[in-house]
């Protein structure tokens, strides 16, 4: 079952509600879980601390002034014998679609109380109060960035409970996990693009590795892209790290450039790092890319070819693996899941025909 956690920017909706920060107080009935959860929790203790848990969601503060969609997340952990309930919840500012989400909220809450070892150690599940119920779409990419660095997240739940029914829908958060090492191995000739046009996205993306900034950046983590759009133009970017650690993503940097240029449709990104070592492809890049592969759906092109070039050490041969970003990030969302019409219109008047 799949449900919604993640705090999406509905654009179109620039209307501030003040005053909207405490949550009016919600009836806590009776949870249930559904039948699918049962497979995920046979544990009556931990059963009980996911219920805590919602209804502390339930009364968890937020303050989403541009979407209005509130994610409400609570966890319970037993530290020594007591346990400890702990809240988060998304905040937007205003200005720019920016947002604080609920699962970095609620993580980074849980650091604040228990530390940081106890939290990757004893954090068993996330749970969501949904007002709305239950429906549709896993954590944004920068979300499942963070749960994997601040949490044991191969035995992670996703818990999400219905306001409207009080049903518990749980999934494990490893179903949103595709390790790059499982992007499928292929064949130069198999990535469907002429053999010149790949070599010149590989020269760009190993090119623009040269550059970049990476003050704090490890030197595998430090990646070129470079991206091929339906007009036949490549684009390259580089990673750029700063001191306040806003890092400036490559593949968001490169769509970003395309995008200047209203070269709306990307056929294929190409993705380098050191030698030795396979790229690894943050999930945030993950939600960029797959917001611009919904661009490309629109227009009855295909998905975005994402490869991924592995170089031995000697730098003599190349690997390459290729998947799309519909694949390397499941159950995600894009403003084409919330508001189709809206992209279309977009497009219409920005996209050359
Ligand atoms: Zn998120």
């Amino acid at each position: 079952m799949r449900y919604l956690p993640g705090a999406p920017i509905i654009l179109a909706v620039l209307v501030t509600i003040p005053g909207c920060a405490l949550p009016e107080k919600k009836t806590t009935e009776a949870w249930k879980l559904a039948d699918s959860a049962r497979e995920h929790v046979t544990d009556p203790a931990l059963e009980a601390r996911i219920f805590k848990a919602l209804d502390a969601a339930a009364m968890a503060g937020t303050d989403p002034s541009i979407s209005h969609f509130h994610v409400r997340a609570g966890t319970t952990i037993e530290l020594e014998g007591v346990d400890h309930t702990i809240v988060g919840g998304n905040s937007e500012w205003a200005g720019y679609p920016e947002a604080i989400h609920g699962e970095t909220s609620l993580m980074n809450h849980v650091i604040n109380t228990v530390g940081p070892d106890a939290a990757y150690r004893d954090v068993e599940f996330l749970a969501f109060y949904k007002d709305g119920g239950c429906r549709g779409g896993g954590s944004c990419g920068d979300c499942r960035d963070y749960l994997m660095t601040t949490t044991r997240w191969q035995d992670l739940l996703m818990v999400c409970g219905s306001g409207e029914d009080h049903l518990v829908h749980v999934s494990r958060f490893a179903e949103w996990v595709v390790p790059e090492d499982e992007f499928p191995e292929v064949d130069a000739d198999a990535i469907g693009l002429r053999r010149e046009t790949l070599d010149a996205l590989v020269e760009a993306a190993l090119e623009a590795r040269e550059g970049g900034v990476s003050l704090f950046t490890p030197a595998e983590e430090h990646l070129g892209v470079a991206a091929l759009t339906t007009e036949g133009e490549i684009y390259r970017a580089a990673g750029a790290d700063d001191a306040a650690f806003h890092y400036r993503y490559p593949l968001g940097a490169v769509l970003q450039q395309a995008a200047a240029y209203r070269d709306y449709f990307v056929e294929a990104i190409v993705v380098a790092t050191a030698p030795g070592h396979i790229p690894r492809v943050s999930y945030r890049d993950r939600q960029y890319g797959y917001e611009s592969s919904s661009f490309n759906a629109k227009r009855g092109h295909p998905p975005i070819k994402l490869i991924v070039l592995e170089q031995d050490l000697e730098e003599s041969t190349i690997r390459y693996r290729m998947t799309t970003f519909e694949e390397a990030l499941p159950g995600a969302f894009s403003t084409d899941s919330f508001m189709p019409e809206a992209v279309d219109q977009f497009l219409e008047q920005r996209a050359e025909p």
